[in-house]
């Protein structure tokens, strides 16, 4: 048997055969593995064989859109993954008919907004002074909003709508933006 190493959300031993020992079934049973991950981890297990640099990747995370996953992979990772002949994200396209973004994960909030939006290009990032909605005594009455402002030429560009991109960088900055098209 060939090792497997590359950290996916089932375990080695389920990866290579397709079957789900106890561990991975709770999982499944309690939505902490969605079918998707299953998939992305056999096909993980195949590629691993024919690359085997891909054995030092962490798989963290997947959030699943109904149009595209994104796959959230530990800094640096993502050169084993995709690039010149490796085509790790491709195969997960073909299997999973989605889209698929592979991010490493980071602080860089700005690198992070512009790969979620992508292909469209964000031209640039404003912050608004916007009024606190029911503030309290003694808190902060006015609060910063991040605009992220995109060419209005990209707007069919767009990876998905407006509302799924919004709440993916809600979820992976923990910033609750506006978007613009100008
Ligand atoms: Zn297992």
């Amino acid at each position: 048997m060939v090792l497997f190493n590359m950290k996916t959300a089932i375990c080695t031993f389920c990866a290579q055969t397709g079957m789900l020992c106890k561990d991975c079934q709770t999982k499944v049973n309690n939505g902490e593995v969605s079918p998707s991950d299953i998939e992305i981890s056999k096909i993980a297990a195949e590629f691993e064989k024919a690359h085997p640099h891909s054995s030092k990747v962490n798989i963290i995370k997947t959030i699943e859109q109904p149009t595209f996953i994104i796959l959230l992979v530990s800094p640096g990772d993502t050169r084993f993954l995709t690039g010149g002949s490796l085509d790790f994200d491709k195969q997960l396209e073909r299997k999973l008919n989605k889209s698929v973004k592979i991010m490493e994960k980071g602080k860089n909030k700005r690198k992070i907004i512009d790969e979620i939006f992508a292909p469209a290009v964000i031209t640039g990032i404003n912050t608004l002074f916007v009024p606190t909605r029911n503030a309290k005594p003694g808190q902060p009455s006015i609060e910063e909003e991040m605009v992220v402002v995109i060419s209005a030429d990209d707007e069919e560009n767009l990876p998905s709508t407006l509302k799924e991109l919004k709440k993916l960088v809600k979820l992976l900055t923990g910033e609750e933006i506006r978007t613009e098209f100008r």
